[in-house]
């Protein structure tokens, strides 16, 4: 059996594996680019609504969550936003920042999946997919992988581009954890993050007639909160502030809520302290009128203003200000848009993301323990590890 070499094999043909190919393609690496899938960069086309929130102007290493904050600093710093919106303003794909430095094509995300591909062909990547790794054996130099459909391939150096575990439907498997576990790499814990969180059925009972609204908040767990607007679902919680709290819940977590940020309901109430308004109707300037009326039941309380204690005052101060929620959970990977943890940074290096342990073995994008906050950071992420790797293949 003729055995096909290459300077290096990528497995995972996502956002970090196909920029990887680019990058070290470029530099007139030959490279076998493989994906288990027969749908490329699957994430891509589905984020950010069919218009993929490609990165954030505001990327900085502090909107990144790993067990080693400064690891990500050297690969962000190398390849910014800017160098990837000069690449799509090089090809001509518009684009556009819909809020807090989000930067979404104007027309769709097929637009970054097409120019990768295309940049990855004329540069001579062979893509291949749908393939099968069935075993990796390390060589004395370089790599042998055994696949289901195109025997036996080996490369100097390998690279694990194949994600993390969230939306299972459409692709994603733990193949990068247990890659890097068999070859004595650490792992630290994975967890669903950018994920909505769940309520129990009691706090449901509140919750659910409320499904569909919103509100602007600012939602808190320990020292770290996020301003933006909190969804009610009928599992729960959601939306942007939701979701960028979940990446720090763990269970037993309390969640903070502060549905009125800009604002001190009391300052309010006390400025209003003779009106003869109801509570509710009140509240309804301030919230939907489903809202407002939920508010007042859990208070139990639906009085006009001017007959409000100072004591009930401070109840309705508490609840609107410091909403304190228990989530059951999360609702796990199947909805997370990321998975938090993965391969222990301080295995690799931080320059090119090279195992310390194992030569030529990379390791690049979400299945590296590098998360980063809702609004395009997951895939500066992924195009700076796979930048910092493919220049160094
Ligand atoms: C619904 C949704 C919306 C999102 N929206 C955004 C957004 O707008 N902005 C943002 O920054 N981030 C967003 N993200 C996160 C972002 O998509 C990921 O962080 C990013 O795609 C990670 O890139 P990656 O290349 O590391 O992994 P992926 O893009 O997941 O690519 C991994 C590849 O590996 C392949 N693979 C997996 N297992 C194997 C295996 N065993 N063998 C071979 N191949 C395998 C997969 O098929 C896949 O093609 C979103 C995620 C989701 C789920």
């Amino acid at each position: 059996m003729t055995v096909e070499k290459y300077d290096s094999i990528i497995i995972g043909a996502g956002a970090a594996g196909l920029m990887c190919a680019y990058t070290a393609s470029v530099r007139g690496k030959k490279i076998l680019l493989i994906d288990h899938s027969n749908k490329l960069a699957e994430k891509i086309r589905i984020s950010g609504g069919g218009r993929c929130n490609f990165t954030n102007i505001f990327s900085e290493p502090k909107s990144y969550i790993s067990a080693n904050p400064n690891f990500c600093i050297s690969a962000l710093t190398n390849y910014t936003p800017h160098h990837f919106t000069g690449l799509l303003d090089k090809h001509h794909i518009t684009y556009h920042e819909k809020t807090l430095g989000q930067l979404f094509c104007d027309n769709s995300a097929e637009d970054i999946i097409k120019l990768l591909d295309h940049l990855c062909n004329i540069n001579n990547v062979i893509r291949k997919m749908p393939v099968k790794v069935l075993n990796i054996n390390k060589m004395p130099r370089g790599f042998e992988l055994t696949t289901n459909n195109i025997g036996i391939v080996q490369a100097e150096t390998l690279v694990i581009a194949t994600g993390g575990l969230s939306i299972p439907q459409i692709g994603a498997t733990g193949f990068g954890y247990n890659i890097a576990r068999d070859f004595g790499l650490n792992i630290i814990k994975t967890e669903p993050a950018l994920v909505p969180l769940a309520l129990d059925p009691i706090q449901l009972e509140y919750f659910s007639p409320l499904s569909g609204s919103s509100f602007y908040s600012q939602t808190k767990i320990d020292k770290m909160s996020f301003l933006e607007n909190t969804l009610i679902t009928h599992r729960g919680l959601s939306g942007p502030a939701i979701l960028q709290i979940s990446s720090y819940y763990n269970p037993g977590a309390n969640l903070q809520i502060d549905m009125l940020p800009a604002m001190n309901i009391t300052q309010q109430v006390n400025e209003n302290r003779k009106s003869n308004k109801l509570l509710s109707n009140f509240l309804a300037l301030f919230f939907s009128e489903r809202i407002a009326n939920s508010l007042c039941k859990i208070l139990k309380l639906d009085k006009q203003l001017s007959q409000l204690s100072n004591k009930e005052i401070l109840h309705i101060n508490e609840l609107i200000h410091n909403f304190i929620v228990t989530p059951s959970g999360t609702l796990g990977y199947k909805k997370a848009e990321v998975t938090r943890g993965g391969v222990d940074t301080h295995e690799l290096s931080s320059k090119t993301l090279e195992s310390r342990k194992i030569d030529g073995l990379f390791f690049i994008g979400e299945v590296v323990d590098v998360t980063g906050w809702l609004g395009g950071y997951n895939f500066q992420w992924a195009w700076a590890s796979a930048h910092a790797a493919g220049n160094n293949l």
